[in-house]
């Protein structure tokens, strides 16, 4: 096992003041119509994703060595935003490079890497990741998903609900149980990279009310043959290693909902400012003017918190009280701006051509995904308080 120990470089102002301004007009020429366009004719937005990878934007976390920018967390962070300011919040970004990428980069073998982590640090391949299952939901020590040892391979067989972008992807790293504690009878989980069209895999695609060109996937794992040379990490120690993804995880999404959030006071402040009913612009009212304010003051806290964890992550620091505040601040503020930004439009929200109702429904997912309000509430009473545990 080869753990990178490298520090990703930090951006100055200048840079960080470029790369957004480069990040959002390639996202500005695709633009929200693009988004609701592929969403609408269920296809993946992969112009939009090549122009970024020719770019060299979506691996920007992933070492120079196997392809990407070597800029760390705080850069993928920054063109996240920018691409869902520009109205694309795209899933994949959560997905191939943040989690699956940051489980690589830290787990991976030289072998692994030089396969998989290329191909996400380039954006020329795509992987997803597999934990959630029907039963197990949010206690990973559930999980019924096994993988069997006969020789050199290993045999998978159970089912995961809700992956994402699985159809794009040319891999999905799995989280699976390779044995049980005899003590706790909690699973011993253990990760391995599974080729998307391995023979005894199926996907059904799940209706979903979000509208987006990221689709979600209910897998059917049946005695497929993982060579055993797909183990990520060390068997019976996967749990950790999710881990190492789950805060980037955390982390991106935040930058998703703080780009979802901009685009909607965008939208919102400039309609407030030409809309007149009674002779005056409507901006000029306290009554939206205030909750507009307090939704900006509300967007910028959660800025500042992405910034924190993404810099304590790329400083090898414990990231997890910050991703996981990130996040809540983050899914809140998404939906905050959203919904003031309709209530500024009137009818006119409930259009279209707008662009409002449907980013509202995908802000409003990452309040409860991947980790709910309650477990964030669960994590910082325990971890940040030192309360008793309380399930
Ligand atoms: C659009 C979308 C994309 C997704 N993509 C992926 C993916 O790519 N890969 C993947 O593996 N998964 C994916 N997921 C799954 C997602 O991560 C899970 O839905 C999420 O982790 C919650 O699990 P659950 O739905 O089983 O909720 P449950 O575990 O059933 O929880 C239900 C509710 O109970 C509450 N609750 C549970 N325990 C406690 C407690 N102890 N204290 C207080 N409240 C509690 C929770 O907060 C939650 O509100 C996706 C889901 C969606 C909707």
């Amino acid at each position: 096992m080869t753990v990178s120990t490298s520090t990703p470089a930090v951006l100055s102002e200048e840079d960080e003041r470029d790369l957004r301004r480069v990040v959002r007009s390639i996202a500005d020429s695709f633009g929200h119509d693009y988004f609701t366009r592929t969403a609408l004719a269920d296809q993946p937005a992969t112009e939009l994703w090549n122009a970024l990878a020719e770019g060299g934007f979506v691996g920007a976390n992933i070492p120079e060595e196997y392809g990407g920018a070597g800029l760390g967390l705080s850069a993928l962070a920054v063109i996240t935003e920018e691409i869902a300011a520009a109205g694309c919040p795209l899933i994949m970004l959560i997905i191939s490079p943040a989690i699956v990428g940051s489980v690589l980069a830290r787990h991976g073998t030289d072998e692994q890497k030089n396969q998989w982590l290329t191909q996400i640090g380039t954006g020329a391949g795509k992987l997803s990741f597999a934990i959630t299952e029907p039963d197990a939901g949010l206690n990973s020590h559930n999980i019924a998903t096994n993988a069997r040892r006969e020789g050199d391979n290993y045999i998978l067989n159970g089912q995961k609900v809700f992956i994402s972008c699985l159809d794009e992807a040319e891999a999905v790293l799995v989280v699976a149980r390779t044995g049980t504690n005899a003590d706790t009878g909690r699973a011993q989980l253990s990760l391995f990279i599974v080729d998307a069209d391995a023979p005894g895999l199926t996907m059904q695609k799940m209706p979903m009310v979000l509208e987006t060109p990221d689709s979600q996937f209910t897998v059917y794992f049946d005695n497929v043959v993982v060579p055993a040379d797909r183990l990520v990490g060390t068997e019976g120690k996967g749990l950790r290693a999710v881990f190492d993804g789950l805060n980037p995880e955390r982390v991106i999404i935040a930058a998703t909902c703080t780009g979802m959030a901009r685009y909607a006071m965008e939208k919102g402040v400039a309609y407030a400012k030409e809309r007149e009913v009674w002779g005056v612009p409507i901006g000029a009212h306290q009554g939206l003017a205030h909750p507009l304010a307090e939704a900006a003051i509300h967007l910028e806290a959660a800025r500042l918190m992405i910034r924190t964890a993404a810099a304590r992550y790329d400083a090898g620091q414990d990231a997890g009280e910050a991703s996981n505040m990130a996040k809540f601040l983050a899914a809140d503020a998404g939906i905050e701006c959203l919904d003031q930004a309709m209530e500024v439009h009137g009818g006119s929200a409930f259009t279209r051509e707008i662009g409002l109702g449907d980013m509202l429904t995908l802000a409003r997912l990452f309040k409860n995904v991947p980790i709910s309000r309650e477990m964030v509430l669960n994590y910082v009473s325990e971890h940040t308080l030192g309360l008793p545990k309380s399930y």
